[in-house]
């Protein structure tokens, strides 16, 4: 008989990301949907699992509010000052929803709003890592979603795949379900049930985003790397499917699986691999690369051949070997100026191999290799 279903591992944090397109048309007086959704969270509850929910939903439910009094014009592009207003408008009635149905299994919402900043900022992450962990002792289910009314371009992380990532990264056994209105990761048509090992060529198969939603195909794509590359496992389904979250958490063989491609990793290089920020490049020769790739070694200094940026101590760069290709990340030891000083010096060998004996520019435990 076929194997229908798959080994999860140790599963105690479930995140579920609820897209725009799967929640709008059913917000504003809550259907079966959410009372549906709340049931099946009640489920996991019950089954000692953590649940976090990042929604969406906030500028589509706000459009449909501001619609109904005519006074946005449905024809034309929402402007930026337009998107952040609908946001405000559209969280209060999703938050709403989330009490309405929540309620009735006995469930408590608690709203958390998220600028890019606290989760690239150490103490921000760690705060947002504290009052997250005693929601959950308090048995409090966390709603989250981008601080949409605040959030400049520069400034946001612009889809909530992304976000829905960096929040399942932070707790250890952890999976992350993407619900959305498509039923599978499609490669030339066929649905892939299946991803041990990412592929790039992936992403040209992304397609658009879709109306409504901010972050298509192409972010899931991206937040299911990043989760192989940290250890865990994510899901992309159709959210509509009915009892599809007990179904996901069963290890079913629905949507797309994205699994582990490398052992676990640490809580701290789970947040380098979803931090996009970078500030500078660190080129190695090839015998670094082999000892970063193969045997996970922090980078020493002696592993240099250039650096672009002007980046500080405790900053995040990126690495490249010299083809060019980006190898991994880490937090730096040492600042731009002061491996260029080492790669300018011309003294004799011997001598520079005993000032800078072991010298770590990156050590093993901030460093993640994207491979
Ligand atoms: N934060 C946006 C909202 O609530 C959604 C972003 C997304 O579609 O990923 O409307």
């Amino acid at each position: 008989m076929k194997n229908t279903s798959i080994n999860l591992g140790q599963i105690d944090y479930v995140t579920i990301k609820l897209g725009t397109n799967l929640l709008t048309p059913h917000i504003e007086t809550p259907s079966d949907y959410f009372f549906q959704l709340a049931e099946q969270i009640r489920a996991l509850r019950v089954a000692h699992k953590k649940v976090l929910i990042v929604s969406s939903g906030a500028v589509g439910m706000g459009k449909q509010i501001v619609a109904s009094r005519n006074v946005l014009n449905q024809n034309k592009t929402v402007t930026i000052r337009q998107k952040t207003a609908l946001a405000s408008i559209g969280q209060t009635t999703l938050m709403n929803t989330y009490n309405q149905a929540f309620s009735r299994y006995g469930l408590i919402p608690a709203q958390i709003l998220i600028s890019k900043h606290d989760l690239l900022n150490r103490q921000h992450f760690n705060t947002l890592k504290d009052t997250l962990t005693q929601l959950l002792e308090w048995d409090i289910i966390p709603i989250i979603n981008e601080n949409d009314a605040v959030a400049t371009d520069e400034l946001k992380f612009g889809d909530n795949d992304t976000l829905a990532g960096f929040i399942a990264s932070i707790f250890d056994h952890s999976l992350l379900l993407l619900l959305t209105t498509v039923d599978a990761f499609y490669l030339k048509n066929r649905p892939v049930r299946i991803i041990r090992h990412f592929r790039e060529s992936y992403l040209k198969y992304a397609g658009v985003s879709s109306a409504g939603g901010s972050g298509g195909m192409k972010s899931k794509l991206i937040a299911g790397k990043k989760m192989m590359i940290s250890g865990q496992s994510m899901n992309i389904s159709d959210g509509k499917n009915p009892q599809i979250i007990s179904r996901l958490v069963a290890g079913e063989l629905l949507g797309t699986w994205f699994l582990p491609q490398s052992g676990k990793t640490n809580a701290r290089r789970r947040w380098l691999i979803h931090n996009r920020e970078s500030l500078g490049e660190i080129t190695v020769d090839a015998g670094a690369e082999k000892a970063l790739v193969s045997r996970r070694a922090s980078l020493l200094i002696f592993g240099i051949t250039s650096v672009k940026g002007n980046f500080t101590k405790n900053q995040i760069v990126d690495i490249f070997n010299t083809e060019n290709v980006r190898i991994g990340k880490g937090i730096v030891q040492l600042s731009a100026e002061e491996i260029n000083q080492f790669l300018r010096e011309t003294a004799d060998k011997e001598s520079l191999e005993i000032k800078y004996h072991g010298k770590e520019v990156i050590h093993a435990d901030t460093l993640v290799v994207l491979q």
